[in-house]
């Protein structure tokens, strides 16, 4: 039997930080959600991946929020790399400044 207040997995997150990043969006757009964690890291062993939460009635409201958390991050890796002003390397997107002569990237 599923139940309005049944509580579902709307994201599998990589890492806790991860999870309780989009939780807070969750919570922010007034979506009641809590983070799974089930899985109790062992020593030496890798954190398993974490469930966002939600109520099965907030699924579909959570969604939402959930793929535009997932389009933020497309955006974040699409933004292109940019060309130092200054010495003209090819840098990173993910630099605000020049790794090679530490000029900051062109606004
Ligand atoms: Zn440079």
């Amino acid at each position: 039997m599923s139940d309005a207040a049944d509580l579902v997995s709307v994201y599998q997150a990589n890492n806790p930080t991860e999870a309780y990043f989009v939780k807070n969006l969750l919570e922010a757009r007034g979506i009641e959600a809590a983070v799974s964690e089930a899985n109790e890291p062992l020593a030496g062993l890798p954190i398993a991946a974490v469930d966002v939460l939600v109520k099965q009635g907030d699924l579909a409201a959570a969604e939402a929020v959930r793929d535009e958390f997932n389009r933020d991050v497309a955006n974040r890796h699409s933004i292109p790399n940019w060309k130092c002003a200054q010495c003209g390397e090819m840098v990173p997107a993910t630099f605000d400044e020049c790794y090679a002569c530490g000029a900051d990237r062109p606004a």
